[in-house]
């Protein structure tokens, strides 16, 4: 079974077997598209759980 997790920047659902990801203080995040990645790149505080 998928472990599905949300992307950050969209909140879209991403299966992280098939999404870039990017860890950020220890989290690791996955996203739905290499541009939500980019987004999120620029500014991770921005879109990082507190
Ligand atoms: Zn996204």
């Amino acid at each position: 079974m998928a472990d599905l997790r949300t992307c950050p920047v969209c909140n879209m659902d991403v299966n992280p077997a098939d999404a870039p990801s990017e860890t950020f203080r220890d989290q690791e995040y996955s996203f739905c598209s290499e541009t939500c990645r980019e987004q999120f790149l620029m500014d991770p505080e921005r879109y990082a759980r507190a």
